[in-house]
């Protein structure tokens, strides 16, 4: 009895505890319910229109149709002649010789650019197509002088004003077989980089096709496609590339780095995604950056990562049949890519890789052991994937070159105790109106959306002590520039 007693209480006991936590899931699911809808509602209450959904997708019919224009054939056709050279190591051969006879990063080099000027003729001349060589000195993986060259391609913006504003695409067209010095075995580099390489190319031809016909809208502001070498010597030629652009005081908003985006066929692959990589805290950040950063909670805003949300909201918007798997932090462990090169110039950058990586399939000198399989073959390649990695990227590019410019100066007022909230900007050229995006603290992405249709000011009734608050500039059509996240004012 007093067993039974004691297991009633016992259960009582339970059943009480069970309660209490029921009741606390109750009000904790309540309240992160409630977290998004309250502060929809506190906004509500305020003036002007009820705020959106971040999450509305925004479609513009040309960029639509230019991503279509994406061949998957097209992109297996420039990832098998990049094979073709044997090895595009940054030390292999570069001589008139093996150029002419088709092996080493030479070869490669010169194929490329052809490939970019085949493009431009075919537009009538649209893209100025550029190198920017220099000598690298002696060091851990460059055993002698070495002259590298990173190809480009610009697509001038047809604003006079706008084509200042760059954004760009990029893949590093080197690649390396098991040794780091070995420029003559074969290094087929399939995956690691010629599907970044064939992205950049592709969105080349599409969006250079697409901008010749007169029924596509003029894209204001300038697009590169670039192709670097040096990444797998240590980052040289992106390196080269982002100092160039950083010395000559360039505006460039947007660095889509694709690397290993081949979809390596193999188990445990995801198709349906592709993972973005974006640094946290700014590699460029003051010690006083830092502090504020730190103190404001703004560790997940740096324009990288607001670049990022960018690609989640082209993702929603555009069938590209990939969608943007973001992941916080600058790179995958123990690796790096040149994304990196450009966001220690201060450039938002970030970096687009396959969901799962074969190792035996990257860095590998081709061979069989044991029954495995080694090296970066072509026959790995998933030519459907990249071409949907390169219809997300052509849409994120047109995107942000179609948009007003971002807006500046944006501030935030906080000399007053006060729960609602103030933001200031400067006009932005191409601007039809603006919008306030917001989202809770803990989350992810932007949440809500506040249009402001006229002026460069907006008071909200939601406490900026809650949320972490961004601008946009939005055009006549549509497009929608990246969010700034302003700076507090006192
Ligand atoms: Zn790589």
């Amino acid at each position: 009895m007093a067993y039974q007693e004691n297991s009633a209480m016992a259960e009582s006991a339970r059943s009480g505890y069970l309660c209490t936590s029921l009741v606390a899931a109750a009000v904790a699911l309540a309240l992160a319910l409630c977290a998004p809808v309250c502060l929809a509602q506190e906004m509500a209450q305020g003036q002007g229109p009820a705020p959106r959904l971040a999450s509305d997708p925004h479609v513009d019919s040309h960029i639509a149709e230019a991503i279509r224009q994406v061949s998957a054939d097209h992109i297996r056709q420039t990832i098998e002649i990049l094979v073709s050279f044997q090895n595009r190591s940054t030390i292999s051969a570069q001589d008139e010789a093996s150029i002419k006879a088709g092996t080493g990063i030479g070869a490669a080099r010169e194929w490329i650019k052809a490939e970019f000027e085949r493009y431009s003729k075919e537009c009538g001349g649209c893209l100025e197509v550029k190198t920017d060589s220099f000598t690298e000195q002696p060091s851990e993986r460059i055993p002698q002088p070495t002259e590298i060259t990173n190809v480009y391609a610009v697509l001038r913006g047809t604003d006079a004003q706008q084509a200042k504003r760059i954004v760009l695409v990029t893949g590093h067209y080197d690649s390396r077989n098991s040794d780091p010095l070995n420029g003559t075995d074969p290094a087929p580099g399939a995956n690691d980089d010629g599907s970044g390489t064939a992205v950049s190319l592709e969105c080349a031809r599409v969006l250079t096709q697409i901008s010749r016909k007169a029924k596509f809208r003029a894209i204001p502001a300038t697009i590169i496609f670039l192709t670097v070498a040096g990444e797998e010597q240590g980052l040289n030629g992106s390196k080269h590339f982002a100092q160039m652009a950083k010395q000559q005081g360039w505006k460039l908003e947007a660095v889509l780095n694709n690397d290993i985006v081949g979809g390596n066929l193999g188990p445990g692959q995801d198709a349906s995604v592709v993972r973005v990589f974006s640094e946290g805290l700014p590699a460029v950040a003051s010690e006083a950056e830092s502090k504020r950063i730190r103190a404001l909670g703004g560790e997940s805003d740096s324009t990288s990562r607001e670049l990022a949300r960018y690609v989640a909201d082209v993702g929603r918007s555009y069938d590209a049949g990939v969608k943007p798997l973001l992941i916080f932090r600058l790179d995958r462990f123990l690796r790096g890519g040149d994304h990196y090169s450009f966001n220690q110039q201060g450039f938002a950058a970030v970096r687009f890789t396959e969901f799962r990586e074969d190792f035996n399939h990257q860095h590998q000198t081709p061979r069989t052991e044991n029954g495995i399989e080694y090296g970066d073959l072509s026959k790995f390649v998933d030519f459907d994937y990249v071409a949907h990695v390169a219809r997300l990227n052509a849409a994120t590019l047109a995107s942000l070159a179609s948009a007003p410019a971002p807006p500046a100066n944006v501030k935030m007022q906080t000399k007053d105790l006060d729960n609602d909230t103030t933001l200031t900007w400067e006009p932005s050229s191409g601007a039809a109106a603006y919008e306030v995006v917001w989202r809770s603290t803990k989350a992810p992405d932007w949440e809500y959306v506040q249009t402001v249709s006229s002026g460069t000011r907006a008071t909200l009734k939601v406490s900026k002590d809650n949320v972490i608050f961004g601008v946009r500039a939005v055009d006549a059509a549509g497009h929608r520039s990246l969010p700034v996240v302003p700076e507090p004012e006192r």
